[in-house]
């Protein structure tokens, strides 16, 4: 026998009970006459006591272990005399009278305490070392609750688990694919789904009603801290429903995960169109937390013989609550530079200062009267002791930077509480985005994504200008400033969706080379269809109110897409190329 009880159970009723624990030495002190190591596994730390005057030998063995040795030890429970009330195990210990080393372990090359010293990349590599940790344990078993939940929900709610396959043919979701040489098919490609996406939709056609998988998705793209190659989504479909239907399925789901992973009762969801988000926030994925919403001052500002703004498409600005005290000409060049960064390019930042003695200062008083300057205090509702930033340019830019300055004001003067959760349903997005570097549409969620009805007949019909006004029946869900999950209505006719095709920019040739097989169900009674799919990974992270989906994954990637572990991707065996057909491709290119 291994164990008796694991080492988080122990509790004063155990007292005079023998008991045998297994796990690793996580810390050993020796005061002489007593040595104490505390044994950790997955359920908690148990204090072992071996007394040197009672077991001279057994004490002898046990201050020669290192740290993470794995031990089995049976003794007797009693009442510790220095109480630590930290610790659920706390009040007891256990006078061990057998000892076994069952493994001996290396020193470990970081601390295996909650706070550690080991760099991100060594607790890559190490990572069955970092999971011993208690923040990244019990992510995972955070995460396996978070699974579960959702099976439960999803599955009251008449979904059922189906599963599609990973070796396919692209599907777009606007990344670059994964693909894997075909041995018995020389020369031709899978790719590993982007999403399941339209697997998901023929399900619809095969009548299944209502489907969900938590799955694996692909995507080969430059990474960041909240992207891995691959991430996990809890993917949806139902038939037969409208926009509102799967909003309030989705929307009960998520009630349901806060309710049952953390015991947060969320209120109902508010619904903003994306351009209202962009208006107000400059962001379709604005975070609620926190104020400062954008305040348009075209009107006030043009016409005065400021050039900047008179040329502006934009002059738009935010309030600061009570910080103009706290902006010294110094800090207000910082931020300015701040903001004029490549990664945000603005040109310049204006302020004014409504100070708290009623004094006004700014940085545009040559170009405006005070009674002017005063006047935008009523746009802003600002009070005195605000300080505002405006900025101004083309529309689009104008909206994204002053978006930038927006967050990082919220960062710097910690406007965000812990444990507050603000989520958002955006609705209404554009169905095709223009871009001018490859002069063609991109699909803004995916191709297969359905106009709101009323667009219908425009998209069928319209010119190329019209095309840019249509409305997808399409939907982000928010929380907190991150994307969580995204969905729409879709196409379920199949001139509609061959139309999409040529929009964005598909011959009619690659259209039915790539997804002739949707399009060919959509001709054998495809019922109208939706849905939706959940970033699993960051709803992980955000729920527990952390940036990074990194620690929510038991084996992630690094910034450069390798698996530092198991040190992936790396070179094949020539045999294998010549068995792929792929080393022809090899000695062309030598
Ligand atoms: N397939 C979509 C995605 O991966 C989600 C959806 O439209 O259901 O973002």
């Amino acid at each position: 026998m291994y164990r008796s009880h694991d080492c988080g159970v122990l509790r004063i009723e155990h007292v005079g009970q023998e008991v045998t624990l297994s796990g690793w030495l996580q810390a050993s002190r020796n005061f002489g006459g007593l040595t104490f190591i505390d044994l950790r596994d997955r359920y908690g730390i148990t204090q072992l006591v071996f007394n040197q005057e009672e077991r001279k030998d057994l004490a002898e063995q046990a201050n020669k272990l290192g740290r993470e040795f794995v031990l089995r030890a049976t003794g007797i429970v009693r009442e510790r005399s220095n109480k630590n009330p930290n610790r659920p195990t706390g009040d007891v210990e256990i006078d061990v009278h057998t000892l076994e080393v069952l493994n001996a372990s290396k020193t470990p090359p970081f601390t295996i305490e909650d706070e550690t010293d080991g760099g991100e990349e060594l607790r890559m590599k190490y990572r069955y070392m970092d999971i011993r940790r208690n923040p990244v344990k019990e992510n995972l078993i955070f995460r396996s609750k978070l699974s579960l939940e959702t099976r439960k929900y999803l599955s009251d709610n008449n979904f059922i688990e189906v599963e599609t396959p990973n070796l396919i043919k692209s599907t777009p979701e606007g990344a670059r694919d994964f693909v894997v040489p075909s041995r018995m098919n020389e020369g031709q490609f899978y790719a590993l789904p982007q999403s399941p996406q339209t697997f998901k939709q023929i399900l619809m056609v095969a009548g299944m009603d209502r489907y969900f998988q938590i799955v694996k998705c692909f995507r080969d793209e430059d990474l960041r801290a909240d992207r891995q190659p691959e991430f996990t989504q809890i993917d949806c479909e139902m038939s037969f429903v409208t926009r509102d239907d799967i909003l309030e399925t989705f929307e009960g789901l998520t009630k349901h995960l806060f309710k049952t992973t953390l015991n947060v009762d969320l209120p109902d969801f508010p619904r903003m169109s994306y351009d209202e988000a962009m208006e107000r926030y400059g962001s379709d994925k604005p975070d609620l937390r926190f104020d400062m919403e954008f305040v348009l001052l075209n009107e006030h500002t043009k016409g005065h013989g400021f050039s900047v703004f008179d040329d502006a498409e934009l002059v738009v600005g935010i309030c600061v609550k009570g910080k103009a005290g706290s902006y010294s000409n110094k800090d207000i060049k910082k931020l300015t530079e701040w903001m004029q960064r490549p990664q945000i390019g603005a040109k310049g930042l204006v302020y004014v200062k409504y100070n708290a003695d009623k004094t006004i200062k700014s940085s545009i008083g040559k170009f405006y009267t005070d009674e002017q300057i005063a006047g935008w205090k009523y746009a802003f509702g600002a009070e005195d002791g605000d300080i505002v930033f405006i900025l101004s340019g083309e529309e689009e830019k104008t909206r994204k930077q002053l978006n930038e300055l927006r967050l990082e004001m919220a960062r710097v003067h910690d406007l965000i509480k812990p444990g507050d959760f603000k989520p958002l349903w955006v609705i209404d997005f554009p169905l095709l985005e223009w871009d001018e570097d490859s002069n063609r549409f991109h699909a803004m969620h995916h191709p297969f994504t359905a106009p709101k009805q009323e667009d219908e007949a425009r998209m069928l019909n319209g010119d190329h200008e019209t095309m840019k006004s249509l409305r997808a029946d399409a939907y982000d869900l928010v929380i907190n400033g991150s994307e969580i999950g995204g969905g729409s209505i879709r196409i379920h006719d199949r001139a509609l969706q061959s139309k999409n095709f040529d929009l964005l920019g598909f011959s009619k040739e690659e259209a039915e080379a790539q997804f002739g097989f949707l399009m060919g169900a959509f001709e054998f009674g495809a019922p109208p269809h939706g849905g939706i799919a959940f970033g699993f990974d960051r709803l992980c992270a955000v729920l527990n109110g952390q940036a990074s989906i990194r620690d929510f994954i038991a084996f992630p990637k690094n910034n450069q897409g390798r698996d530092m572990m198991i040190d992936a991707p790396s070179p094949i065996a020539k045999e294998q190329l010549i068995e792929l057909s792929l080393d022809l491709k090899l000695e062309e290119k030598e």
